[in-house]
Parts: structure tokens; C-alpha cells; sequence
């Protein structure tokens, strides 16, 4: 209880850095945009134009210094991938998240017999499905079923060529589904941008998926939102199978082939 404790703790630290850093980098796009349009007004002000552009220039600096403490705390360099039961590890989210997602949330577990165990850095792991399941949640509105699956995949032959992310192999697919409100397509192909978000300000940082998708394709693996309007939506992250070769624990991410982009 008290390591879930300090896994939810962790978590919400997470959340708070997420949403500072949103916070944060808006400020600088709205110094940057508004030294712009100050420019655009002063063509005939040489120097109040010099000025604006040096104040520009320091805004674009703070980016920077935001750029690298995201960069900072997604580091690859972070990961710790080892050997990870994939029902154990389930079966302990549905319990975090019976307690961090609220009342009128069930969440159902449909996991595959004798799945393989996968190798991913199990405390990014948790936090990513919490992200999953509490977008999941908000879809619903509060109220509802939240799914949580894992299936083997075997990327080879026609699913290499549907998966084309992915490298051919063994791989542990997790999903986290919801009939909830879903995702029209023009918004489907921007969710898991960095800073995307539909959500009101001081609700939505826009980095849950984005950090996702970055944690799945450091990993090894690969991410996929499926949604349709008014049905629900689906989110699957796909990681490696630890094989014979690879039950080492805490063998660094760094070692493990990673698809090419
Ligand atoms: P945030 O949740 O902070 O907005 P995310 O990157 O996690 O950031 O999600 C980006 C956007 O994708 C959300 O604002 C929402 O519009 C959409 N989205 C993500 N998950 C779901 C879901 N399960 N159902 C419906 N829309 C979703």
C-alpha cells in the first residue's frame, strides 16, 4: 500500500511537472507572437525593431530552458527496461486506478493466458496507463467501464506490413479502451502531438499521449489510438517480448533495437 502510495505521489509530481511545462512554454509562444506582431507595426522604427527582436530572442531562450527539462525528464537514458509480468503489472494498475479514477469508474481486466513477459521500464509504464485510463475516464465523463487488455502480437508477414512501426518480432500489446465520447478524424491525427489538447485551460496539458507514444517507440514498441465519434476510443502500446537473451533485469533501453522513424 505504501509503494502505491508513493506511485500515485510520484504520479501527481508527474502531472504537476506536465502541467508547469505547459504553462510555462505558452508563455513563451505568447512573448513571441506579440514581439512579432509589435515588429510588424514598427517597420519604420529601426531601432524599437532591434529591441523587440533581442526581446524575442530571450523568449525563444526560456523555450529552450522548457525544451530541456521536458527532454530532461523523458530522458532515454531513464528507462530501466526488464522483464515484466504483464498480469501482475495489470492487475495492480486496476487496483491504483480503482482509487485514483474515481467512484462511477469499473475497470475490467481482459488478459490473454500465458502471455510472455515483456521488457519495459515498469515505473513509466504505470505512469503512461494512468494517463491512458484517466483520458479514458474523463471520456466517460466519470461514469462508466474502462477496459484494460494485453494479447501477444507477432509482428511478421502481413501484420509487419499493417504495423510498419514496428520491427518484425515477438511483441505484448496493452489496451486501454473506453466507450466514451470519442475523437472525430481531423483530431485523431493531431492527439499525440506534444502540447495538443482539447481540453479547458488549467485541465488539459496536452503531453499524456505524447509521452506515451515517446515511452512506447524508446521502448522498442509502437502506440496506435483507434476512435470512432460517439462510439469510444482505443489506445494500444505495443512492447517487445522479453526473450531467452533478454530476462537480464535493468538492462538498459539503449541496448534494445529501436525501429527506425
Ligand atoms: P490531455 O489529456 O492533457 O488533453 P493528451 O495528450 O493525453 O492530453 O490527449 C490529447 C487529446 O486527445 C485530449 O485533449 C482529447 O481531445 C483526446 N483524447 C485522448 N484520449 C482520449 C479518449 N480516450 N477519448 C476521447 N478523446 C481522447
Amino acid at each position: 500500500a505504501q509503494a502505491r502510495l508513493a506511485q500515485a505521489q510520484r504520479m501527481e509530481a508527474l502531472g504537476q511537472l506536465a502541467g508547469g511545462i505547459a504553462h510555462d512554454f505558452n508563455n513563451v509562444l505568447q512573448a513571441v507572437g506579440g514581439g512579432a506582431k509589435l515588429i510588424e507595426d514598427s517597420a519604420d522604427n529601426p531601432s524599437r525593431v532591434l529591441r523587440i527582436a533581442g526581446m524575442v530572442r530571450e523568449a525563444a531562450g526560456r523555450g529552450s530552458a522548457v525544451t530541456r527539462r521536458l527532454l530532461a525528464f523523458s530522458r532515454r537514458a531513464d528507462l530501466r527496461a526488464e522483464p515484466l509480468d504483464v498480469r501482475d503489472l495489470l492487475e495492480s494498475m486496476q487496483e491504483v486506478l480503482a482509487h485514483t479514477l474515481g467512484g462511477g469508474i469499473r475497470v475490467k481486466l481482459e488478459v490473454e493466458a500465458g502471455l510472455p513477459q515483456m521488457l519495459a521500464d515498469k515505473g513509466q509504464l504505470e505512469t503512461v496507463l494512468v494517463n491512458l485510463a484517466t483520458n479514458a475516464r474523463d471520456a466517460l465523463s466519470g461514469q462508466g467501464t474502462i477496459e484494460l487488455s494485453a494479447a501477444a502480437a507477432l509482428i511478421a508477414g502481413e501484420g509487419a506490413r499493417r504495423r510498419p512501426q514496428l520491427q518484425p518480432g515477438a511483441y505484448v500489446r496493452m489496451s486501454v479502451r473506453d466507450a466514451g465520447v470519442g475523437i472525430p478524424p481531423e483530431v485523431l491525427a493531431h492527439v499525440s502531438e506534444p502540447f495538443f489538447t482539447t481540453k479547458p485551460r488549467g485541465k488539459g496539458t496536452g503531453l499524456g499521449l505524447a509521452m506515451a507514444r515517446g515511452f512506447a517507440e524508446q521502448s522498442g514498441g509502437a502506440l496506435a489510438v483507434e476512435s470512432e465519434l460517439g462510439r469510444g476510443t482505443t489506445v494500444s502500446i505495443w512492447l517487445p517480448a522479453a526473450e531467452e537473451d533478454l530476462r537480464k533485469p535493468h538492462r538498459s533501453i539503449a541496448d534494445v533495437p529501436v525501429p527506425a522513424q
